[in-house]
């Protein structure tokens, strides 16, 4: 029986491997415009880092990791700890008081497989520890508007909210829990659960019964002081003089306690369920927690498979692979070594180029060359090898080039 892959992990082959890529170098460049570099990080980290950086009573952490060598390593479910950690471990901070940092990656959760959720994926993303400047937010999400529309989506919408200050939110919670307790028995089983663990996070349920409970709740933002309303109105403010269409939704929220103020998530047409792309947010507590000096700091991840289902239903148009400039077919074993050196003089000046490795008939080679849609063929034989000459064939019209020297051939193929 053949062995197959694990289940919620994905093959990436030629054609879909080389969409990928362009859609990787494109993101590289965008974040260098921007002036982001880029952190590249383990793949697996201390199961310790995970726990205090994102925080037990996460689905994350809570169900989702992959976790060996007697729990000491976990295959990395996401960045932001990773990049905190790399930050403070080689104090990063003193080679710039703000960084400015982006990834791209893959990522580990063993979540239940399903459309545009898979157990291996990647994201890319970035983060910035340093500022806490309302800007840095706004460019984090011009940021996240720029690379979407790069990619032709231009009816994304940013939902966006403030989650304010720890201290903020004490008094909320007081009475969200106390206006959540009335119906405690009517809550889903995840958010009674949350409850008592991470309430704030059952603002983001999906559950229609829980919806329907909230829609009386206290919202979050009358508890929140004036500075904070001022810098989230400072923002929505930018937003607006940028045209970054955004929608404010109360009920937007990142459950950790590490978050504070600004949260926002992209949402996109053409991804069903799971129509997140991007989300992201500030976590001005989480270099403190992880042992640092206290750093503000924020950052968004976005899901690469998911832009990918975005452009799919697009009909975005990748650019093709660059086809064969030349073919050489072979007539018998010393031509074929002719024809090595030859490609190895041809790749060398960077034309693409391809012989046959199957002692194929000529016949079969021109089927081979048409196939590979190149551009040029020339036949190597006897003749051709003493006299060092020959006809180079070009396959859309048949015309025929002489070549005087074939070990000039390049600059026939080079115009
Ligand atoms: P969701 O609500 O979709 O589970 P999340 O809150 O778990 O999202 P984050 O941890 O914020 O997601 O990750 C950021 C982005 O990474 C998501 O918006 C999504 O695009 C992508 N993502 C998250 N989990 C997966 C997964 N299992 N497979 C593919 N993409 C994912
Ligand atoms: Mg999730």
């Amino acid at each position: 029986m053949l062995i197959q892959k694990p289940k919620g992990t994905y093959d990436l082959l030629p054609e879909k491997a080389f969409q990928r890529t362009f859609i990787e170098n494109k993101l590289r460049d965008i974040f260098s415009k921007y002036n982001y570099s880029e952190i590249r990080t383990p793949t697996f980290e201390k199961t310790a880092l995970f726990k205090r950086g994102i925080g037990e009573e996460t689905d994350i952490v809570s169900k989702e990791m992959y976790t060996f060598n007697e729990d000491e390593f976990t295959l990395k479910p996401e960045m932001t700890a990773s990049v905190v950690r790399s930050y403070l471990e080689n104090s990063l901070y003193n080679e710039s008081p703000v960084q400015k940092l982006f990834y791209i990656s893959n990522m580990f959760r063993r979540e239940r497989p399903q459309a545009g959720r898979f157990r291996e994926f990647s994201q890319f993303g970035a983060e910035v520890i340093g500022s806490s400047d309302y800007l840095i937010d706004v460019e984090m999400i011009m940021l996240g508007d720029h690379i979407l529309k790069a990619f032709g989506i231009n009816n994304s919408v940013v939902k966006i909210n403030t989650i304010g200050t720890l201290d903020e939110r004490q008094a909320y919670l007081i009475e969200f829990k106390n206006y959540l307790s009335k119906y405690l028995n009517d809550l889903s089983k995840d958010s009674r659960i949350r409850f008592d663990k991470n309430p704030l996070r059952i603002l983001d349920t999906k559950d229609k019964g829980d919806i329907e409970i909230l829609r009386d709740a206290p919202v979050l933002y009358s508890y929140l002081r004036d500075e904070t309303k001022i810098l989230f109105e400072n923002v929505l403010t930018s937003l607006k003089s940028l045209n970054i269409n955004y929608e404010v939704d109360y009920k937007l929220v990142r459950g950790l306690d590490y978050y504070t103020h600004t949260t926002f998530e992209f949402i996109a047409e053409g991804l069903g369920s799971q129509n997140t792309v991007i989300g992201g947010g500030r976590y001005d507590v989480l270099v403190e927690q992880l042992g640092g000096k206290p750093a503000p700091a924020i950052g968004f991840a976005a899901g690469t498979e998911r832009l990918m289902m975005v452009l799919e239903a697009n009909k975005y148009e990748y650019p093709e692979e660059e086809g064969i400039k030349l073919y050489i077919a072979t007539i018998g074993e010393d031509s074929k070594f002719y024809a090595i050196k030859l490609l190895n003089k041809l790749r060398a000046s960077g034309i693409k180029s391809e012989t046959d490795f199957l002692n194929r008939s000529i016949k079969s080679q021109m089927r081979e060359a048409n196939k590979l849609n190149a551009e040029y063929v020339i036949v190597i034989g006897e003749e051709e090898m003493k006299n060092k000459s020959g006809k180079l064939k070009r396959m859309a019209d048949g015309n025929e080039i002489e070549i005087a020297d074939i070990e000039s051939l390049s600059v026939h193929l080079l115009i």
